[in-house]
């Protein structure tokens, strides 16, 4: 069952405080528009058509791979480099192992104090269990609003693992698995679609004994795809030790050219956007049954009976006709 939008009120002048605010690329309303879109507040639908005119600027950079590899330390590494070069920067973490919530940062993160406390960086981590709208929605929406803000490149730091994450990546421009040296099991753990969405490989801790052997088994398998325009760099990094991170700025730099040159950037767009909107009327129609109130007049969900000799398909299916006839 889809949950029902969340009833908070929020009045008209707030809504357009929170858009006038996002536009103005203000932190405050930034977080408190995130925070509509990640409570699946009714206002949201009106607060992403309002920025929607705003939206397309920015440059979406998935980054992805198992826990643990070093997503978090790179990402940050990364939008110190972007930052340098006068990008502005919005970090999105929908990893409920991140290190941005999580805290295993602590000590980077006094290091990390310039960025932090950057106004013109912007990090947020979502709740990814019970998120109301859906993970991915939510994400890709908050991603809309730091897009909206003026923000050139955001980050979705997610990790390799499910069927949202793999969502997530995949409305992103471009694609960063991260992994790390004999990761072994942990390539396998990862979800099945993440190594053919990949653009760009990063074997991180590359300090550690085993990169080189790493680099060269993904070399031989990637050895083994089809021939593409694109062929998925592998880079190394270490990104506790800012090593490779400007190679690999430089790498997704290349790729963003590759994709404006082929209009394979305009192109992937538009098929992310029909797959928002066929999510949204999805989540609309799921949310329309619902709720309609005759569907508690037929009071038929309660009067299922077991023991009976219907299928749960039957009976979903005789309800639903029931439902579109009346
Ligand atoms: P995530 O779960 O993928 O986001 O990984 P984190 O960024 O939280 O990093 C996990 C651990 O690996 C932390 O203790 C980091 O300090 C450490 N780490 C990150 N990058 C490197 C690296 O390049 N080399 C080494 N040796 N450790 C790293």
């Amino acid at each position: 069952m889809v949950p029902k939008s969340s009833k908070i009120k929020h009045n008209n002048s707030s809504v357009n405080t929170i858009i006038n605010g996002i536009l103005a690329g203000e932190k405050l309303s930034i977080a408190k528009g995130i925070s509509l879109v990640e409570n699946n507040h009714r206002d949201k639908s009106d607060l992403i058509s309002s920025i929607f005119s705003n939206i397309g600027k920015a440059y979406r950079i998935g980054i992805t791979g198992p826990p643990g590899v070093g997503k978090s330390t790179l990402t940050l590494q990364l939008a110190k480099c972007f930052r340098s070069k006068d990008e502005t920067i919005g970090i999105i973490a929908a990893d409920p192992t991140s290190s941005f919530t999580g805290g295993a940062l602590l000590g980077d993160r006094i290091r990390m104090n310039e960025l932090f406390n950057d106004n013109d960086v912007f990090i947020r981590s979502m709740a990814t269990r019970g998120s109301l709208g859906g993970l991915a929605d939510s994400a890709t929406e908050a991603g809309d609003i730091l897009d909206a803000s003026g923000k050139s490149i955001i980050f979705f730091e997610t990790v390799g693992t499910g069927q949202s994450e793999l969502d997530i990546a995949e409305a992103c421009d471009t694609v960063v698995l991260v992994l790390a040296p004999d990761l072994g099991d942990g390539i396998q753990a990862l979800k099945a679609g993440f190594m053919e969405i990949a653009d760009i490989i990063i074997i991180n801790k590359s300090d550690r004994e085993g990169a080189e052997r790493t680099e060269v088994e993904l070399q031989t398998a990637l050895a083994l795809r089809e021939y593409n325009e694109w062929q998925i760099p592998v880079l190394q990094t270490s990104a506790i030790n800012n090593e490779g991170i400007e190679q690999t700025v430089e790498t997704i730099e290349r790729h963003l050219s590759y994709l404006k040159v082929n209009k394979n950037l305009e192109n992937n767009r538009a098929e992310q956007l029909t797959r928002r909107v066929r999510s949204i009327i999805r989540n609309l129609l799921n949310e329309a049954f619902w709720t309609d109130e005759r569907l508690a007049d037929l009071d038929k969900i309660q009067n299922v009976k077991s023991g009976s000799n219907r299928s749960p398909y039957m009976i979903a299916q005789k309800i639903i006709g029931d439902f579109i006839r009346h």
